[in-house]
């Protein structure tokens, strides 16, 4: 039987602090127990959650699409390196063209609510010409 040590564990009078592993520090938000973790650790406590965060902005928002929330524009921006002719969406943030301020990332929920929007609306739209068209082929017949 292994002893891991606790943090109620006594050594001397003094309690040994339960060390977490990064994993556990950035996965549960339930262990976090910032009273254990030493001063050394901090710049790679926080690294590790910086890096957590932008990996969940990836997941989240929609790479280079900017939306704002006053006016409604919608900005798709890039950013296109010279020197390797390579084109890469750009994440900084973006003030709207109408002057009303900053404008907001569009997260993927946003973007594919808007996408079955106008998909919904291009369905009718192609049913109602499929209707004209064969109103059209009932008058004049199909031409052959
Ligand atoms: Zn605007």
């Amino acid at each position: 039987m292994t002893n891991t040590p606790t943090p109620d564990d006594k050594a001397g009078g003094v309690a040994t602090p339960k060390r977490y592993t990064m994993e556990q520090l950035s996965l549960d938000a339930g262990l976090y127990k910032f009273e254990y973790i030493k001063a050394e650790d901090h710049d790679r406590i926080v690294a590790a959650l910086q890096a957590k965060l932008a990996e969940v902005e990836r997941l989240v928002y929609v790479p280079g699409l900017w939306s704002c929330a006053k006016c409604k524009l919608v900005l798709v921006t890039s950013t296109l390196y010279a020197a390797t002719g390579q084109i890469a969406a750009n994440n900084s943030p973006q003030q709207c063209a109408n002057g009303c301020g900053p404008m907001w990332r569009v997260t993927y929920k946003d973007e594919s609510k808007d996408l079955l929007g106008r998909l919904e609306s291009k369905c009718d739209e192609a049913q109602r010409l499929q209707k004209k068209l064969d109103d059209l082929d009932r008058c004049y017949g199909s031409g052959s």
